[in-house]
């Protein structure tokens, strides 16, 4: 039986993660699952998989957690030390899918004992790439990918050596926005930035998709990741989301990696890896589907593209400002504080104002300077609110 642990099991990659999981119960022993404050789903799922322990980020929600789970003999815990606990404890793969930089803490817990991490929580990489490779290297721990395009990339690898790699193009929808002019996005709301034409997510990632700033995050994490060139990776808008990435070799041919978008498929491959199994995904049809669209991405209307090639050429802890600072200017914007196009301003501001001192040979990137780092940037995010 394969041991396993979910974080951030209550959200869209954790649903999705279950949903493979109850259809061969019997092939796995659950660990541990870990949410926010949905403990009814968190209680619910804990007693249907038999999991050993459940944790919830949020002291608060202890003593309801406790309740629905007494009787069961399922452990329950919270707060930040016992989603790092809950990371320790002996496991052969972990699902990291908490959303945010909350996510690379537990991540890191589990390289250090290990344990195969499949990372959906992109922001581990954009904030601490370096640091994650380099932990799981020391302990011969595995990260496989389970963000759409990278989960393409890597399945377009196979068999493939890194160094004939000429560019990797990841696809983006373009989100609900994509033809709008730059004075209707001024005035996009909540309701419409966290509608996504072609995937179901969780609303941060859906209003990151509307804003580009997820494809943003996304090429530093292919930066990371696969340890390629900023300049050997493209973006390119296509809004059906059938194709998820190419990779393209030093003698032009383009390796293209299509299905439909359902997360199902990348958690199941790096569920399965380095096996294929039949998986609960819609085939695609192609003859339905009769062509493919495709445009440029404009760095105008969607400057986070253009961010995110600065934040790879300042290199160090730039990643951790960038996100934070992203993290942050979502929050205001999901509270109704600053509008849509505010974002990207905040970003670029506190990006401005930090980056001089984070260089690549600048500060030394642990988890402690990286925390800092994001802790700084929200500060400083708050602090350009105020003038905006
Ligand atoms: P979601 O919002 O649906 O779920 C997030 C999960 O994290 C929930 O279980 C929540 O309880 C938990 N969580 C939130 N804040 C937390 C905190 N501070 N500490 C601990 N736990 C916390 O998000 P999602 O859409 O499932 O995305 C999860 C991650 O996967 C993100 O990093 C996202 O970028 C990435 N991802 C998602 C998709 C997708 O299709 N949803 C695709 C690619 C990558
Ligand atoms: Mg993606």
């Amino acid at each position: 039986m394969k041991r396993i642990s979910i974080f951030g099991a209550t959200g869209s990659i954790g649903q999705s993660t279950i949903d493979l999981i109850k259809r061969d119960q019997a092939a796995y022993n659950v660990v541990a699952l870990t949410g926010g404050a949905n403990i009814a789903q968190l209680a619910k799922d804990a007693r249907a998989l038999g999991a050993q322990i459940a944790v919830t980020a949020y002291e608060s929600h202890l003593p309801e957690l406790r309740d629905a789970l007494a009787g069961t003999g399922i452990e329950t815990a919270a707060g930040q030390a016992a989603l790092i606990e809950a990371a320790a404890r002996p496991a052969d793969w972990i699902m990291s899918a908490i959303v945010g930089a909350a996510g690379l803490a537990p991540g890191f817990e589990a390289l250090k004992h290990g344990t195969c991490l499949a990372l959906a929580n992109k922001e581990s990489l954009v904030t601490a790439g370096p640091l994650l490779l380099a932990e799981a290297a020391k302990h011969g721990a595995r990260i496989l990918p389970v963000d759409s395009e990278h989960s393409a990339v890597f399945q377009a690898l196979v068999g493939e050596r890194i160094c004939e790699v000429e560019r990797v193009i990841i696809t983006a929808s373009g989100g609900p926005f994509r033809n709008w002019s730059a004075e209707q996005l001024k005035g996009a709301t909540l309701a419409q930035a966290g509608k996504h034409p072609s995937w179901d997510m969780g609303q941060r990632i859906t209003i990151d998709s509307a804003s580009m700033f997820n494809k943003a995050l996304e090429v530093i994490e292919t930066k990371e990741y696969f340890g390629l060139n900023p300049d050997q990776i493209e973006v390119i808008i296509h809004p059906g989301s059938y194709i998820h990435a190419l990779v393209g070799f030093k003698d032009g041919a383009l390796m293209a990696h299509m299905g439909m978008p359902d997360m199902r498929h990348a958690i199941g491959y790096a569920l399965h890896w380095p096996e294929r199994r039949d998986l609960p995904v819609e085939r695609l049809d192609l003859v339905k589907l009769g062509s493919l669209q495709f445009e440029a991405p404009d760095d105008t209307r969607f400057p986070a593209l253009r961010l995110a090639r600065e934040v790879m050429d300042t290199g160090g802890l730039a990643g951790a400002v960038f996100n934070a600072a992203k993290e942050a200017a979502l929050d205001m914007f999901i509270a109704g504080q600053i509008g849509f196009t505010d974002m990207a301003v905040v970003v670029e501001r506190v990006l401005a104002q930090m980056s001089p001192d984070l260089g690549r040979s600048k500060v030394q990137m642990s988890l402690e300077t990286v925390y800092d780092a994001d802790d700084e940037a929200r500060k400083r995010a708050d602090a350009v609110r105020t003038t905006l």
